[in-house]
């Protein structure tokens, strides 16, 4: 089914329906002109893979990221195309965003694609190829970002190059982000919003974020658009004890303190807390999935009893995903005490990372963590630094910590929903929060929906190599998440 059948037929709808349909076919036509001349690398099978490998070859691996290779790259290719081309430099050298827009007629507000350029770096030996080689291998292409988000970048990419070489009039400004600092430092999103807001400015936006999961058989399983992401807030545990020779020491060693701190955190059973969203994502899970799986879903959805419900959700826990999905969690991720092998130092620190559910009061888990820790020998505080940029992120966890999920009554869900039943028709499409952090905060925090998706049909098995080794995408599945974010402007534009 083409993208225009999925359009309500009103007698104005028709028309615009119509003008599109002669529009395509004029464009279709000057299209295979144009293609009849083309060279051999424009006339590519699948095109979208091509460009990620291109783009796995640009080493963004960050620090330092080196984002503004990626801005030249693509502002080469999308300026003859007819995009307005925008490169905003950070303070950091080599360290861009990238922005083109395709200048619709302004009867609508933008719609923005965003999606980060850099991405984490390797251990490389575990690793069967060159990570930053672009390597295609039976029907997939490997490489770091490959799935986190250069393919989503890519997919974007390709799909609003085809919407330029159409030609097709649009009423909304399409503009495409490549940005930096996702992964880690400070010229991120936010930093791009505060100074450059202007640039960036739509009604809605796309991110990464939610999954396109395939079943066993290969097909897709459910479309999942996250509407919200967890919060992530670092906290720092400090005991504090007598600093002496190791050879007399003494019970108050700050190590031994902590480390009884960290067990007693390790017994927290955060409570069980399902937002709407989690919601329809486990129904969505329940109706796709097999018992034992479906059951416990159910139970833990609809069951009256409470022990039932809670040895649903003990099972429902034993997958990591979905133990995040449905709870706050706390997990210590980095240890820093002593200096020397004779001297007991007279603090040790640990760092532990929060992930929150929206909504969740922090001073409140703060205290319950402080209360559980019980001992007055050891501080719990936000790890932020003492400076002008942890008095902003700190205001930032404020401000963002009761915010809503995005709606899901705005075209760009609809046509998102609409396109994804035309390409895998009676998979159910879901919302669903996002497990992690984005970047999508620079828009949600100003009130702008995102919504995420990482525009792939992706395995289970696949989706463990993010951030690990052998970080892999599908070609096949490239192809068709471009005709998805393609098929969604589209739709749009009809809305
Ligand atoms: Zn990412």
């Amino acid at each position: 089914m083409t993208a225009l059948k999925l359009f309500r037929h009103s007698p104005k709808r028709k028309l615009l329906s119509l003008t599109f349909r002669v529009q395509r076919i004029v464009s279709a036509v000057s299209l295979c002109a144009a293609l009849t001349q083309a060279s051999p690398a424009q006339q590519s099978e699948h095109p979208t893979a091509d460009l990620l490998s291109e783009l796995i070859r640009l080493d963004t691996s960050n620090p330092p990221g080196n984002e503004g290779k990626i801005a030249e790259f693509l502002a080469e290719r999308l300026r003859p195309l007819g995009f307005d081309i925008h490169i905003v430099t950070t303070p950091e050298t080599g360290k861009a965003h990238f922005i083109a827009r395709l200048k619709g007629d302004g009867s609508k507000r933008p719609v923005l694609l965003a999606a980060h350029a850099d991405v984490v770096g390797v251990e490389r030996e575990k690793w069967t190829v060159d990570p930053f080689a672009g390597v295609v291998r039976e029907g997939y292409i490997y490489g770091r970002g490959a799935i986190d988000f250069k393919g989503g970048l890519a997919v974007f990419t390709r799909a609003v190059i085809r919407l330029a070489r159409e030609r097709l009039p649009l009423h909304r400004d399409v503009i495409l982000l490549s940005e930096a600092d996702e992964e880690s430092g400070r010229y991120n999103t936010t930093w791009l919003a505060d100074s450059h807001w202007d640039l960036i400015d739509c009604e809605f936006a796309l991110n990464e974020g939610g999954w396109i999961i395939k079943d066993d058989r290969g097909g897709v399983q459910y479309v999942s658009i996250s509407t919200a992401d967890k919060r992530s807030v670092p906290v720092i545990v400090t005991a504090t004890g007598s600093s002496t020779h190791s050879s007399m020491p003494t019970p108050d060693n700050p190590i031994l303190t902590l480390a009884k701190a960290l067990t007693r955190l390790a017994d927290i059973e955060t409570p069980l807390e399902l937002t709407s969203s989690t919601r329809e994502f486990l129904s969505t899970l329940a109706r796709t999935s097999s018992p034992p799986l479906s059951d416990n879903l159910n139970t833990l959805l609809n069951g009256k009893d409470p022990k039932l419900i809670q040895r649903a959700d003990q099972e429902i826990s034993q997958n990591p995903l979905l133990h995040a999905l449905t709870r706050n969690t706390i997990a210590p991720v980095m240890l820093k005490a002593g200096f020397r092998g004779n001297v007991i130092p007279g603090s040790a620190e640990a760092t532990i990372n929060l992930r929150l559910i929206p909504g969740t009061d922090l001073d409140a888990l703060i205290s319950s963590i402080r209360r559980v820790i019980d001992d007055d020998r050891v501080n719990v505080s936000l790890a932020l630094p003492n400076t002008p940029e942890g008095a902003r992120a700190a205001a930032l966890l404020k401000q963002t910590a009761n915010l809503q999920p995005s709606p899901k009554n705005t075209s760009l869900y609809r046509a998102l929903e609409q396109s994804a039943h035309s390409i895998w028709p009676e998979r159910p499409v879901t919302t669903y929060l996002f497990q992690a952090g984005t970047d999508a905060i620079a828009w949600r925090s100003r009130g702008v929906p995102v919504y995420g998706v990482y525009p792939y049909p992706i395995s289970a098995e696949d989706l463990r190599r993010m951030h690990g080794n052998d970080e892999r995408v599908s070609i096949q599945s490239l192809e068709q998440g471009t005709e998805l974010i393609y098929k969604t402007l589209i739709q749009l534009e009809s809305e």
